[in-house]
């Protein structure tokens, strides 16, 4: 029997942060032996609002495959690739832009939270905007029927769905719809407290930070700001460093001791703040480790790519042989 397949990916704007870990990047170590998967590093989708800095989106390629190798993803299980090297998605997404009108693709709200944190106004580079009919092409040029991804990504799945029962319908049944999965903690807020960890705002800690790093983010957390000593009663609801010991403190009771204390005015942050970098260091040694390993294997690295890359290309041919047919322009010239 055949595995059913994964894909899912990451833009190389910047290395892997915790948001990453716990929105997919669990996920996809978990399930490495029970799917195909393809695991993306999506430069041309980093290029749409990137295009101006394309040695960063170079630079961060190498970073981000890094980080997958760090957290356990196993290239002997998964299949590493980067888009670029795949023309067939950049052929699916011209044929994709047919099935859906300008007013659909804007009106997606992670989009619309884009353009307005970018601030491009009414200049919206056409290619940013039409980013998720490219991810369409992405999840399904190898057929995936489950997609890890943060909770933002939800809206591009819902319209990876629709274009992909569009052209079924109207070509016949080659596509397979595709359903996210989304990790323990749907959306990690950042050490800001901003809703989400992300690599365009710069709050972030990243999955290769030192120890000092991320006793430096830790101890500068942004907490409940209506608590000015330790003595009065703070709010654990929605404070990013109670968000940080519940997705990665193993020791839940300590967390609900935390809690109550801090509640009645128990505890200063500084307590808190100082276990939770101790949980994060622990969590991250390892990957720290593994890191290393590969950093000093460059060889190695390139070799992964280029096997990853030649799956995928396998992969990519033979389903664009089907979309090809289905829309009668597999000329045998
Ligand atoms: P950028 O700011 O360049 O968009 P990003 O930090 O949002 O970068 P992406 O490469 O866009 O990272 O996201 C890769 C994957 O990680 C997506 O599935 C996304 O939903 C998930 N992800 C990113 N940030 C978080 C977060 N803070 N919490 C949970 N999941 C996240
Ligand atoms: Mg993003």
């Amino acid at each position: 029997m055949t595995k059913k397949r994964i894909l899912t990916g990451d833009r190389p704007t910047g290395k892997l942060h915790l948001g990453h870990l716990v929105g997919s990047l669990q996920n996809r170590v978990k399930l490495q032996d029970t799917y195909e998967q393809f695991v993306m590093v999506a430069d041309v989708q980093a290029l749409t609002d990137n295009f101006d800095n394309p040695q960063k989106v170079r630079d961060n390629v190498k970073e981000v495959v890094l980080d997958y190798l760090a957290v356990g993803i196993d290239p002997q299980k998964t299949t590493i690739f980067i888009q670029s090297l795949i023309p067939e998605i950049a052929e699916l997404t011209i044929y994709y832009l047919n099935l859906v009108t300008l007013e659909r693709v804007l009106r997606n709200p992670t989009v619309k939270d884009e353009i307005k944190q970018k601030g491009y106004g009414k200049n919206i580079p056409a290619g940013f905007a039409m980013y998720p009919v490219s991810q369409a092409a992405d999840i399904t040029f190898c057929k995936a029927s489950l997609v890890p991804v943060g909770e933002d990504q939800l809206p591009m799945i819902e319209q990876t769905r629709e274009i992909v029962r569009r052209f079924n319908t109207l070509y016949g049944d080659v596509l397979v719809e595709p359903e996210a999965l989304v990790g323990n903690i749907k959306r990690l807020p950042g050490t800001d407290g901003q809703a989400k960890m992300s690599k365009s705002i710069g709050n972030c800690i990243y999955l290769s930070d030192s120890v000092d790093e991320v006793n430096k983010k830790v101890m500068g957390m942004y907490t409940d700001p209506a608590r000015v000593h330790p003595t009065d009663p703070g709010n654990p609801e929605g404070n990013p460093v109670f968000i940080y010991h519940d997705a990665f403190n193993l020791n839940k009771k300590e967390v609900e001791d935390f809690k109550v204390r801090y509640r009645t005015g128990k505890i200063g942050d500084i307590e808190i703040k100082k276990r939770l970098a101790e949980v994060i260091n622990e969590l991250l040694e390892p990957m720290r480790k593994r890191r290393k390993e590969y950093e000093d294997q460059p060889d190695k690295v390139d070799e992964i790519l280029r096997s990853g890359n030649h799956r995928a290309q396998e992969v990519a041919k033979e389903v664009m042989a089907e979309v090809r047919k289905a829309m009668k322009i597999d000329y045998s010239l």
